[in-house]
């Protein structure tokens, strides 16, 4: 057997970590195979980063091993057990009910390490109630979207590939199942921490914190702020996720404190959505009634999600520490927002005057229901010889004050029309996953058609070059986009 191959590289760190003390963490689970295993996609871009050849990745091991077949390699996968607050009430214990870690490979010259893991194979001592299945809708969705995210420099769990075969899984009706490789950093979320905390297990709590650190943060392993710096970069790391999600318009939808991953990277893609029009108060998660994980209540949403962590944090750090950590947040999350919005109008620096011009841009766009991806792009072109952005709005006049005021503000800088026009190209996207598109992909993919996830895959990891063969991407959604339905996990 290659030395080089995926099998061989897979190794379980965690696992071995935690056998050494207890299995408390986790128990050891096989994933339950598709039958008649075939692609529906893989990446090629995240396998080279891997360093897993096109050939190797497109071999019968590799899709064997990804969609959940080890009977022939001596792999020590797992599930791990967390719990969490779900819609902000104590969900007691989940933990990975339809996720299998296979281990991680070590990556490039620091010899980083990634976790591989198949969301979708089969049930695990955390299932409760459910298959541990996963539909090919919602598999299509989370491939798209991890990519997506990555694509607009967004951290997040990677997607590797996606399989699919005849196995099915009963939802509102039967559906084709899938497996998704879900490649990250780390799978831990706030929900891990929470688990041990709430079952009264300090020393657990230590060992997962010890275990980051010295995963993830090695140069800290001897100091002795080391929890106060591992809770710090969970909250700066998380402020500036959110205020990239709300730069782009995305939406989660299911900010319970299982789905915050404890390095701050987007995890779990199940009812998300991407803004159409501006409008704050978008809730894309059909079963959020409350509207709790609206796009507006994200940067407080997580706030509150930190606080469930922080507390958890109460056997490793005093009250004044866990304090201090949270009140990081809101100046890191304004920073970050301010800053990111600042640039997508094309300011080379955020001043404290720009709070007004992107807070009135914002209203006026929420009033007219303003398309937010189209617009920010279309803003890149404009200048005092080009306001054709106007048409945008109806109510014109208050239009035609905000421009002015802008223009002078650009004119403030010393940047030509062109390379403002360029550096807003960079990033104000052309495309994001909107949920037609999905359903596109989805719809022809279930009559077994997978060139659309392909061209989604291309042009939403570079969504701010003009792709010509996506032309039909580049324009206002579709009337049937907005009856389209989304809830939790399927
Ligand atoms: P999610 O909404 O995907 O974040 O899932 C919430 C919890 O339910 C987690 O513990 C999941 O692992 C579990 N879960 C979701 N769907 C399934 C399924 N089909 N089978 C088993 N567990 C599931
Ligand atoms: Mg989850």
């Amino acid at each position: 057997m290659d030395n080089n191959s995926v099998q061989q590289r897979l190794k379980c760190h965690f696992y071995d970590h935690f056998e050494a003390s207890d299995s408390t963490f986790l128990s050891a689970i096989t994933p339950q195979p598709l039958d008649n295993p075939s692609w529906v996609s893989t990446n090629k871009d995240l396998a080279e980063m891997l360093g897993i050849s096109a050939d190797e990745m497109a071999s019968d091991t590799c899709l064997g091993i990804m969609s959940g077949d080890l009977t022939q390699y001596s792999i020590n996968s797992f599930a791990a057990v967390y719990s969490g607050h779900q819609f902000g009430v104590w969900a007691g214990q989940l933990g990975d009910g339809r996720a299998i870690t296979l281990g991680e490979i070590a990556v490039g010259d620091n010899d980083e390490l990634w976790d591989l893991q198949l969301k979708g194979a089969g049930p695990t001592p955390y299932s409760r109630f459910g298959d541990g299945r996963a539909v090919l809708r919602s598999s299509i969705r989370e491939y798209l979207c991890s990519e997506a995210m990555h694509g607009l420099g967004i951290d997040t769990t990677r997607a590797l590939s996606l399989s699919t075969g005849t196995t099915t899984a009963v939802r509102e009706q039967v559906e084709p199942a899938a497996v998704v490789c879900r490649v990250a950093r780390s799978h831990i979320r706030f929900g891990n921490f929470e688990h041990f905390h709430y079952s009264n297990n300090p020393k657990a709590v230590k060992e997962l914190a010890d275990y980051l650190i010295q995963r993830h943060f090695s140069a800290w392993k001897e100091d002795p702020k080391r929890y106060y710096l591992l809770l710090q970069n969970c909250v700066l790391k998380t402020a500036k996720t959110i205020a990239q999600w709300q730069s782009v318009g995305f939406c989660h939808g299911v900010m319970n404190t299982d789905n915050m991953s404890i390095l701050g990277d987007t995890i779990d893609y199940g009812p998300f959505g991407f803004l159409d029009i501006y409008n704050p108060e978008f809730i894309c998660n059909h079963s959020d009634h409350q509207g709790r994980y609206s796009f507006r209540n994200q940067p407080s949403i997580a706030l509150w999600n930190l606080n469930a962590l922080a507390t958890c944090f109460g056997s490793l750090l005093d009250t004044n520490e866990i304090t201090d950590c949270l009140k990081q947040y809101e100046n890191e999350y304004l920073s970050q927002y301010r800053t990111i919005m600042a640039t997508k109008i094309g300011l080379l620096e955020y001043q404290p005057q720009d709070e007004q011009l992107i807070n009135q841009l914002l209203i006026m766009m929420a009033n007219d229901q303003v398309d937010y991806t189209l617009f920010f792009r279309k803003l890149c072109d404009f200048s005092v010889s080009n306001q054709s952005i106007r048409d945008y709005f109806i109510d014109r006049d208050q239009f035609d004050l905000w421009a002015e005021t802008y223009l002078q503000r650009l004119a403030s800088q010393k940047l030509t029309d062109k390379q403002r026009c360029e550096s807003m190209q960079q990033i104000n996207p052309l495309y994001v996953l909107r949920n037609y598109m999905a359903q596109t992909a989805i719809e022809a993919a279930e009559a077994g058609d997978y060139s659309e996830v392909e061209l989604l895959l291309k042009i939403l990891n570079n969504p701010y070059i003009t792709h010509p063969e996506a032309e039909k991407y580049e324009g206002l959604p579709p009337d049937w986009a907005s009856k389209i339905s989304v809830s939790c996990s399927s």
